[in-house]
């Protein structure tokens, strides 16, 4: 007897499978629930921006014709707004699929990443795809980034430093003199991944780093990540970018990824949301406060103790099992992330969503701590 598994590389019989949570859809139906409030993704309750959405509808009609493979008028827009050389950019179907054809292009059997527990999924599961190893560092008691337990664990085998900052999913931030204490100990053989999904959150309170600025004054070498699909409302469409240190990073992605990875929609609908800057204030103003508003729920009326979060969820113990509450707040039409990483299995992220989604998560958690 042959198995099916047994085609797939042994890395890949091992990984563990990514938890992308419910959809609305499915837990209407599930639990018989006719309103759900789907706060585990950490996507935009302000929805498009009306400006994208007239970009990506003139779009639509060309959908026959393949997309510019090399996002042009994204790519002057962004190395503008950002004043970098256009050739430093890098797209993707994603910020996901940077992150993919990052680890395919530098990770070799047996080289070490080193990441940040607890973690995004990914920044775990496609270095072990790779064949690389992954050395996860917890967090400090604070769950804050802890960063000289962290370079203590780049070794002479660390090809990839790789995190996020904000982190997904504790929310806590590096300050700028923490990014300098890495970037003043990256070995020149290790290429530094800075994830920041949620840069457009965190931009501009107190204590958050222009870390482009600090990583273009170092020596080091380094890729940062940033997304349409969080405070730009793009997640469908799937459009996310990398600005690298110099183009010849660049030039290795492009070589890994397929030729037309972004959409003709997804390009057309990112430069107008670039553009439409009212709609991003508006977005991260009422993520903030409806944040604050949880918060301050959690603390003052739950008795928890969220972490204090730059970005739009929230990660907190919870007293019981985070599955159980889980259950229990699904059966309320509740969609949150449970967490489920050794160590943080009393944890959920929940994300800032519209008022009345928030408030029906409020009531709803409340009501699972009861029980
Ligand atoms: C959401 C998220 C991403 C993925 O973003 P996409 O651009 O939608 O692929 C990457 N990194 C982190 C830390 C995230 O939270």
């Amino acid at each position: 007897m042959y198995y099916s598994s047994t085609f797939a590389r042994c890395e890949v019989q091992a990984l563990a499978a990514y938890n992308a949570g419910l959809s609305i859809e499915a837990v209407q139906q599930k639990y018989a629930v006719s309103r759900v409030a789907k706060l585990g993704s950490n996507e935009n309750p302000l929805g498009i921006s009306p400006n994208a959405l007239a970009a990506l509808t003139a779009a639509a009609p060309l959908a026959a014709l393949y997309p510019d493979q090399s996002c042009s008028l994204l790519r002057t827009a962004l190395a503008h707004k950002l004043a970098i050389d256009e050739q430093r950019l890098v797209f993707g179907n994603g910020s996901e699929d940077l992150l993919s054809i990052i680890c395919r292009v530098f990770l070799d059997h047996g080289d070490h990443v080193v990441t940040i527990l607890p973690s995004f999924g990914l920044h775990i599961i496609y270095p072990q795809a790779a064949g690389a190893q992954v050395i996860g560092v917890p967090m400090g008691s604070d769950m804050r980034i802890d960063v000289q337990t962290l370079m203590a664990a780049v070794t002479p085998r660390t090809r990839l430093l790789m995190f996020s900052s904000p982190s997904n999913p504790v929310g806590s931030a590096l300050t700028g003199s923490e990014l300098q204490y890495i970037i003043d100990h990256l070995p020149a053989h290790t290429l530094l991944v800075f994830d920041e999904a949620y840069f457009e959150y965190a931009n501009g309170e107190a204590g958050y780093p222009d870390a482009l600025q600090l990583l273009q004054n170092s020596q080091c070498h380094f890729i940062v990540l940033r997304t349409f699909s969080k405070a730009y409302a793009l997640a469908g469409l799937r459009i996310g970018y990398g600005i690298t240190s110099d183009p010849g990073l660049a030039q290795l992605i492009d070589r890994l990824r397929t030729p037309f990875n972004v959409n003709r929609c997804a390009q057309a609908a990112a430069v107008a949301a670039l553009a439409d800057v009212q709609h991003l204030t508006q977005s991260v103003t009422h993520v903030r406060a409806e944040r604050q508003r949880m918060e301050t729920f959690l603390r003052e009326r739950l008795g928890l103790n969220p972490i204090p979060s730059l970005a739009n969820f929230i990660f907190f113990e919870s007293p019981l099992a985070a599955d159980s509450v889980n259950q229990s707040l699904l059966q309320q039409g509740v969609i949150i992330k449970p967490w489920t990483e050794a160590g943080y299995c009393q944890y959920l992220r929940v994300s800032v969503g519209s008022q009345q989604d928030n408030s029906h998560f409020m009531q709803a958690l409340e009501h699972a701590l009861q029980r």
